[in-house]
């Protein structure tokens, strides 16, 4: 402590503020004079943070304009009753219950810590829980009467002025217990729910065995229904299923047509079988009583009337088998045809399947899925405003792999680059074959370097993941070019940038990833 007088001190201190070219400032005065006078330091006067708070301050009213232009004031002279005093009295701007997400509840939450009343900061703190409740309330189902009327009973007492504290600690201790097993339940539900869906898409796969082309879509439909479940994998459940029934429906009702043909040719053979049987029988019947007569002929000219008769006997048989053959050729022809017609629908099922939406050799999406993918992923980015990252990978070297290891193991190729893809990209992110040798990934909620990083990463598991041709380990590169969504852009637009980005990666020597 200095034994100089204070007007000594003060004098001393107005020099050196002159002298250090300070603004005479109470806060650069008050930390001088302590510093000459031996005081102990003052706490340094957080003027960046307090300005930050203020610039959140909103000015709606003429009122919240007036304190904020005084704090600006208070905080400019480091002056902490002008600060205290701005703030309490801006407070008194502040609606009590002001609605969420309103600049003014914004500034109420601003403003509590550095002195509102504690009414209006447990008011607001109980709206907010109010809120929350309500908005957790959908994803808990309305199934567990009791539940929704704890929760009916809580909100109306956060919404209630002078709720006991220790009354409202209790309700919301029973809530939270009650959410527990109300989520219990939930994740439950879902569980079995997901486990019924697979009975049904295995027991419709068995229903059909024969049928290549539905199997292979309940297999699809299978992978695309296991957990993690997103609303994108149900999207894709959906249309599959769409796709199944739709075809299952046309292929039933082709096939109970051709059903119906052979039953109609199968009733008309039988017919003709008995009668046939009919006219044998009666043949038989005549040559018999015409052996009797000959038999019992005395004379040849006895004789030669029953052999007219034998003679036209034996011919209207002929007549009648020539008919019965012809038909049945005939039926023959019809049924070979509509056999045909059979195998031509399965073949026509099968390529319509193959068309669908995935391509058949790697699973993965094909142009119209991908077509599909792309419209989907738009209308999300344009309404949430998020990032999308577009990549197209082209492997590398293929015709020579083609050309050295056989077309058969280039088709093993595209499918081990499209398993190991998958495994490495995230559930929400699209697979799809661009063309021979040439996939697309489209990433959602990706900006440019993380759809980078995403590719580079898939790079480095290539090269873990061999390819085994046999017993060689074939290693598998691609070049690839990444591009961000521009606002405004068409995914088409952003493709064909993409494939730019490529062809420099091609350039550049292969075997690397380009963003642009
Ligand atoms: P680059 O590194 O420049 O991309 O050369 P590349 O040989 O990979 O490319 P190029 O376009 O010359 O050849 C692509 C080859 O991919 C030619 C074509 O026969 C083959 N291909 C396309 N579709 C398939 C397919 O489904 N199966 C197989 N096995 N090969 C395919
Ligand atoms: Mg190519
Ligand atoms: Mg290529």
């Amino acid at each position: 402590m200095s034994d100089r007088k204070p007007f000594e001190i003060a004098r001393e201190t107005l020099k050196q503020l002159t002298t250090k070219k300070l603004v005479p400032t109470p806060a650069n005065y008050q930390a001088i004079y302590n510093e000459i006078a031996g005081l102990p330091p003052m706490t340094p006067f957080p003027v960046d943070i307090l300005r930050d708070i203020a610039k959140s301050l909103p000015t709606k009213t003429p009122g919240q304009q007036k304190q904020r232009g005084l704090l600006d004031y208070a905080i400019d002279r480091m002056n902490w009753d002008g600060v205290k005093n701005a703030l309490v009295a801006y407070g008194s701007f502040v609606p009590l219950t002001p609605d969420p997400g309103t600049a003014a509840a914004k500034t109420a939450m601003a403003v509590a810590p550095v002195g509102t009343s504690a009414p209006a900061l447990t008011k607001e703190f109980m709206g907010q829980l109010g809120r929350l409740i309500e908005h957790t309330q959908p994803a808990l189902g309305t199934e567990d009467e009791r539940f929704i009327e704890l929760t009916k009973n809580l909100l109306l007492a956060l919404r209630q002025s002078g709720t006991d504290v220790l009354v409202l600690k209790n309700m919301l201790l029973s809530y939270s217990d009650r959410v527990s097993f109300v989520a219990e339940d939930q994740a439950e539900i879902k569980k079995v729910l997901l486990k019924l869906l697979h009975m049904l898409f295995e027991n419709i796969g068995e229903l059909s065995l024969e049928e290549k082309w539905l199997k292979g879509q309940m297999d699809a439909l299978m992978t695309a229904a296991s957990p993690p479940l997103t609303l994108r994998r149900l999207d894709d459940v959906e249309r599959r299923l769409r796709d199944v029934i739709f075809k299952q429906k046309d292929a039933k009702g082709r096939a109970l047509e051709a059903q119906n043909e052979m039953r109609r040719m199968l009733a008309m053979f039988i017919d003709r079988l008995s009668k046939m049987a009919k006219s044998t029988g009666s043949f038989h019947e005549e040559l018999e009583a015409n052996a009797r007569q000959i038999e019992q002929a005395k004379s040849i000219e006895e004789i030669a009337p029953v052999l007219k008769d034998v003679v036209s006997a034996t011919r209207s048989l002929a007549l009648e088998s020539q008919t019965t053959t012809d038909e049945l050729q005939a039926m023959r022809t019809r049924a070979s045809e509509t056999e045909a017609e059979l195998i031509k629908l399965h073949q026509e099922l099968d390529r319509v399947s193959a068309q669908a939406r995935h391509d058949p050799l790697t699973g993965a999406l094909n142009r119209k899925g991908l077509d599909e993918a792309i419209e989907r992923e738009l209308s999300i980015v344009r309404r949430k405003e998020t990032p999308l990252c577009v990549a197209l990978l082209d492997i590398d070297n293929f015709k020579k792999l083609n050309d050295t290891l056989g077309h058969a193991t280039g088709d093993d190729a595209l499918t081990h680059l499209s398993a190991v893809a998958r495994s490495c990209i995230r559930p929400q992110d699209t697979l799809a074959r661009y063309g021979g040798e040439e996939f697309v990934i489209l990433l959602p909620d990706t900006v440019l370097d993380k759809g980078i990083e995403a590719m580079t990463r898939l790079q480095r598991e290539l090269t873990k993941k061999f390819f085994l041709a046999g017993s060689e380990k074939v290693l598998i590169t691609f070049s690839a070019g990444v591009v961000q969504l521009a606002s405004d852009e068409v995914v088409t637009d952003a493709i064909r940038r993409a494939d730019q980005a490529m062809y420099l990666a091609k350039r550049s020597g292969k075997n690397r990833v380009v963003g642009a």
